[in-house]
């Protein structure tokens, strides 16, 4: 069966699923994307995104101006010492209009979706199962009927049905870690604005970063402490938040003092084991799906994005009815984003470890060695931004104009 004059099909439409249509669709691909849900809905409210991101946004149509606040971070201790300050070079943060853009979830997906053209994205469509027949992908939905598809991108997140049709059950791994997040765009509280600042004591990480929402500003906050997978959350999310902020300088206090009821939420925290392959003949995978992180990454929606942007490079030019010329051009999608995202996601999981399940007795010993050396600035405050500026390196010019081969 020639399958290859359907559209590419792409599944769930978060930030992955979304960024891989845009993607395609700028490589010159018919798309749609199915998702379970009545709408395309943002799990949650707070989120910042690095350059590549906002490049590969950029360069799907979205419009990016005042999509929220530029913002410089540092890591701190309790007293408010600076023990790393990311340097995001200037160029970089001119260019794409800051180092680390703080900005309130539901604001990407509206201008996401504002980019999609109409009739791309079907909603109330739950997928329950797939099979890839050599010369195209057959998909089922939860009311029986059967659609084919050239390509399948499986964007439906950490619990993938996708990844699990591909390779069997992937368990999650807990972090024993929750974290509490809320916003305000009550803009009384004095801060210091544009800037996110991440501060750990010797149990609990408090930060607050500046947001921009449709032209006004705000903050969004969070705490993040060792909490049993297994364990029930507190009853009163923001009481409980209080009780930890009380710990760490103004005006994180102030901050979640401000904040509604209704605007804070909790999340235990995990990811799942880096995975060795994302792709199997037609079928492959992008974002949480292929690479669920814990958000001490900051990136795990950022590398869903820049995922949808990479394989629309690859898949840009290639002739949908050609098995070996798709199978080539999804393996050239994951080799190089295989090992990026899962140094992302390994190092966000150890610093989960290092800041909140050190043993009590090693804990002064830790902060000592944070406040006194240089291990954190170069950890967080010299790599993270060397990884930045060679993953736009690696994104090229565009989707069409990619980087040349061969070039570092
Ligand atoms: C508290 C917290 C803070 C974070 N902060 C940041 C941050 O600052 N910066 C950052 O870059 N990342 C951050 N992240 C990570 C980020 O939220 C995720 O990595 C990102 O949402 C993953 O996007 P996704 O599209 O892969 O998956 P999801 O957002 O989970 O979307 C998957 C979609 O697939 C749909 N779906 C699933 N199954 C099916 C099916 N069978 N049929 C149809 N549809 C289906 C779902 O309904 C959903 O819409 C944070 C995460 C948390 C929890």
């Amino acid at each position: 069966m020639n399958t290859s004059q359907h559209p590419i099909a792409v599944l769930g439409a978060g930030p992955a699923g979304m960024a891989a249509a845009l993607g395609l669709i700028k490589a010159g691909h018919p798309v749609v994307v199915y998702e379970r849900y009545p709408q395309a809905r943002a799990a949650g409210n707070i989120l910042n995104l690095w350059p590549p991101p906002i490049k590969a946004l950029q360069e799907m149509g979205v419009d990016i101006v005042d999509l929220g606040a530029p913002c410089h971070t540092t890591f701190r201790n309790a007293k408010g010492r600076v023990r790393a300050d990311v340097r995001i070079p200037n160029d970089v943060v001119e260019r794409y209009g800051g180092g680390f853009i703080g900005m309130f979830r539901p604001d990407l997906y509206r201008r996401m979706l504002a980019a999609l053209p109409d009739g791309v994205l079907r909603t109330g469509r739950a997928v329950t199962g797939m099979q890839d027949h050599g010369d195209g992908v057959t998909l089922r939905f939860a009311d029986g009927e059967a659609v084919e598809t050239p390509v399948l991108i499986g964007a439906d997140g950490i619990d993938s049905m996708v990844r699990r049709h591909l390779f069997g059950p992937t368990p999650k791994r807990p972090h024993n870690l929750h974290i509490i997040g809320g916003f305000t765009l009550d803009d009384t509280v004095k801060t210091e604005r544009n800037v996110v600042v991440l501060t750990h004591n010797r149990t609990t990480q408090g930060t607050y970063t500046s947001i921009r929402s449709q032209g006004r500003a705000g903050h969004q906050w969070w705490v993040l402490e060792a909490w049993p997978d297994d364990r029930a959350a507190p009853a009163d999310l923001l009481e409980h938040a209080e009780r930890l902020a009380a710990g760490f300088p103004a005006p994180l206090p102030q901050l979640v003092a401000a904040t509604s009821a209704e605007n804070v939420q909790r999340w235990p925290i995990r990811d799942i084991a880096p995975l060795p392959h994302w792709s199997k003949g037609r079928i492959t995978l992008a974002g949480d799906a292929a690479h669920a992180t814990s958000p001490y990454a900051a990136y795990g929606a950022g590398m869903s994005i820049c995922d949808g942007f990479f394989l629309a490079q690859r898949l840009a030019g290639v002739d949908l009815a050609d098995t070996d010329a798709v199978t080539k051009a999804l393996v050239d999608y994951e080799t190089p984003r295989i090992p990026h995202t899962r140094e992302q996601v390994q190092s966000a999981y150890v610093l989960g470890k290092v800041f909140h399940h050190a043993p009590a007795p090693l804990r002064p010993l830790r902060d000592f060695v944070l406040d006194h050396t240089p291990l954190l600035q170069k950890q967080v405050g010299e790599r993270n931004p060397r990884e930045i500026v060679a993953q736009l390196d690696e994104m090229g010019e565009g989707i069409l104009s990619p980087r040349a081969a061969g070039r570092r």
